[in-house]
Formats: C-alpha cells, structure tokens, sequence
C-alpha cells in the first residue's frame, strides 16, 4: 500500500530512502539542555524515518524560551548530539539538526543574567507565553516579557550563532541542517509586518524583513552547502500574537530567494496545526511550488498517508511530514507500509518528566 510514499526522493545531495518525514518536535526532556542516552534511545527508534529532523535546538544561551529545551552552543552539548546522531546512523536512518531562537517567546526568568529576551523590535507577543523554573523550583507556562530591540551592530554576531551552531552539527555528525524559521519565532518575527517596526536595513521593506534569514541560510550553507540546508516557515499563522500583513507575499518572495540558491527543502508548517482556524489552500501550495523547483518541498499538517500520496501525485509536494504520529510510533513508516493500526499519542507526556511517553511506545 501507499508505494509512492516509498519512492526515494532527493533533499538536496541527501538521498533518502522514503517519504514519511519525523517533524521537529520539541520534547522537554533536557534539563541540563544536554542530549543523553534516553534521547539518543528515543531518536534510534525511529531511525526508519525518511528523514528526521531533531527537536528545536537553541543556537545560543539567549535563544531560549522554554526550560529543558536543548543547545548546540557548548562542548557538551555538541558531544550529547554526536551520540543522538551515532544512534540514528547505527540503526541506517538520517538525522538533520535543527537551529531555533525564540526572540521574543521569553522572559527574565529564563533568560541568562535576568536580561531580556531580544527581537526585532520591543514589542511584546500579545498572549505568547514562556516556560519557566521559577524562584520555589517549580516549572510553568510564564508570560512572555517585551523584548529589546537588536541593534544593527548586533546583527552579525546573531547570524555568526547560526554559522558557529552549524559548525558544531557538522561536528556532530548531523547530515543536514533546518533552519526555523516558522511558529512565529525570532525569524518570522523578523519577516511579520507587526513585531518588524525597524528603520534600519533589517526592516522596512519585505526585502529588508527577510533580509537576516536569508543571511543565515547564507551562513549557515557557508558549513553544510545549499544542498543539505533546508528551512522551516509556517505563513499565516497567529499564535504566540504574531501579525503579519503581508505574509502571503513574504512566502513566495521567500520561494524565490531560497530557489536561486537551490537550497535542499522548503519545510512548511500548516496553520491549522499550529492551532489557528486558518487553511492552506492547493492554489496557494502551488503557487509557492511554481517559485520552489531546485529543492524538494514538505508539508506538515494534518496529513495520512492517503493525503501524502494525493499532494505526491497531483505534483504539489513531495512528501508530507509527520509529528505526533512519530511520538507515539517509532516504527511509523512500517505501520503505513502495511496497513497497520496506529498507537494514539498521549498529550500529557508531550513535555517534560522521562522515559514514560518517550522511549516506550510500543513497535509493531
Ligand atoms: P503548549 O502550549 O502545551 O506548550 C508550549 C511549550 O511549553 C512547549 O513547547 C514546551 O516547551 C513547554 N512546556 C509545556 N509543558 C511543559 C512541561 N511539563 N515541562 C517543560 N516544558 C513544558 O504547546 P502545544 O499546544 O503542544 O503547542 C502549541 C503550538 O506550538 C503547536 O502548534 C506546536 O506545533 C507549536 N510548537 C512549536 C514548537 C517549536 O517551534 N519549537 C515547539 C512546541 C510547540
């Protein structure tokens, strides 16, 4: 059953071996923001993936929003992820990293020194919440606080944490890099007309709102090549209080940009399943494939295999990729293969705790 879904398909100069893609999926299970032997259990479960692209990955100590998400700034940190990507390599899969930093999805509480979160500009996210330890050693959902703006002269140093955390993939042995670029995170604050007020060449035009992603796609291909880079968006959504006027335009303008340097995949996040009531539209998927040809474009959403093979056929996409399914099947691409039943997902061990709800799903 669904054959197209195990047809080889090429991200880039990555060949993998079928189309049922593990989404990044933030876990909360790193205390000390450093990859363990749970989570190199927990990724080598699901090595039969096409691909999978790990958990958010903040790229500094200042990119963080939320406690117990990992880092790839440290020594040991890259050192955790070598052997997360060992584990992956060992049972034959594919692993890619990928680079987040929140912006301005963060507060006092979680930052380093009490400082405040930075983004583009010093508006805060209306509603957009953190997740913090607080001073009685708990940990909760927190508001998040407003930002400072970046200077212009700070620009450089945040694209070179870009480069610098890729550097440390490679190191570690990862065969591609994402970057985030979507959920309304430090980038896509950037690309919104409603967090991007600057009146430098950072903001302004949709031209100067892309303009530091498109630099650290740069920096980061400056390590890996456009051919093992891929990028994650998610335009239109609206959580965390993200307004963007001119979202549609900034995706295809985006498409085009990213085609000219044939970076390897378009990741895009659906709306719906970042819990808006808003849907993409096959007029609008296409019209980003008609500007996207050099690399291979993903979907994330609400998809089945059934969904997968119909955007496959009618030459929307390329292959869909899959969240919750993958936390709760390790073995998911066999499960589609022949038809099986699926394992439902439980919710209340999305985040944080161990082993229960992570590494003990059962297989087939
Ligand atoms: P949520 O609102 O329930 O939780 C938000 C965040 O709080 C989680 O990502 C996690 O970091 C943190 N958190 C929650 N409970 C925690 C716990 N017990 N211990 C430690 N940290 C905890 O998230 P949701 O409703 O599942 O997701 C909301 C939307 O955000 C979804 O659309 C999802 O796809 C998206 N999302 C994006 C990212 C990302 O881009 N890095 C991460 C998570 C969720």
């Amino acid at each position: 059953a669904h054959s197209t879904l195990f047809t080889p398909l090429k991200l880039g100069s990555l060949e993998i071996p079928n189309r049922v893609i593990m989404a990044p999926l933030t876990r909360a299970r790193m205390p000390d923001r450093i990859p363990g032997d749970m989570h190199a259990t927990y990724y080598g479960q699901r090595a039969g993936a096409g691909l999978i692209i790990c958990e958010a990955t903040n790229v500094s100590p200042t990119a963080v929003g939320y406690v117990y998400t990992p880092g790839i700034w440290n020594d040991e940190q890259e050192a955790g992820w070598k052997h997360v990507v060992e584990a992956v390599h060992a049972r034959g899969g594919r692993i890619a990293m990928q680079l987040w930093h929140v912006g301005r999805v963060s507060n006092e509480r979680v930052q380093p020194n009490g400082q405040k979160p930075v983004a583009p500009s010093a508006i805060r996210g209306e509603g957009a919440q953190c997740f913090v330890e607080f001073e009685d050693g708990t940990a909760g959902r927190d508001d998040a606080a407003t930002p400072r703006a970046l200077e212009t002269e700070e620009i450089p140093e945040l694209v070179e944490s870009y480069r610098q955390a890729a550097l440390r993939s490679k190191r570690a042995g990862f065969d591609m890099v994402e970057v985030h670029a979507a959920n309304a995170y430090l980038l896509q604050q950037f690309m919104a007309t409603g967090s991007n007020q600057r009146t430098d060449r950072y903001g302004g035009s949709l031209e100067n709102r892309a303009r530091v992603v498109l630099e650290i796609v740069d920096a980061v291909a400056s390590v890996y090549g456009y051919d093992r880079v891929g990028i994650r968006m998610s335009p239109f959504i609206e959580i965390f209080g993200l307004k963007d006027d001119e979202s549609e335009a900034m995706m295809y303008y985006m498409a085009e940009q990213l085609n000219v340097r044939g970076l390897a995949y378009l990741h895009i996040n659906e709306p719906d399943w970042a819990g808006d009531d808003i849907h993409l539209t096959d007029d609008f998927r296409r019209a980003v494939r008609a500007r996207f040809r050099s690399g291979a474009l993903l979907f994330c959403g609400h998809y089945t295999p059934e969904r997968e093979e119909d955007l496959i056929e009618r030459g929307i996409g390329d292959a869909a990729v899959f969240g919750r399914p993958f936390i709760a099947n390790p073995d998911l691409p066999e499960r589609f293969r022949i038809g099986a039943a699926l394992n439902e997902p439980d919710p209340d061990t999305f985040y944080g705790g161990g082993a229960e709800g992570y590494i003990d799903y059962p297989f087939l």
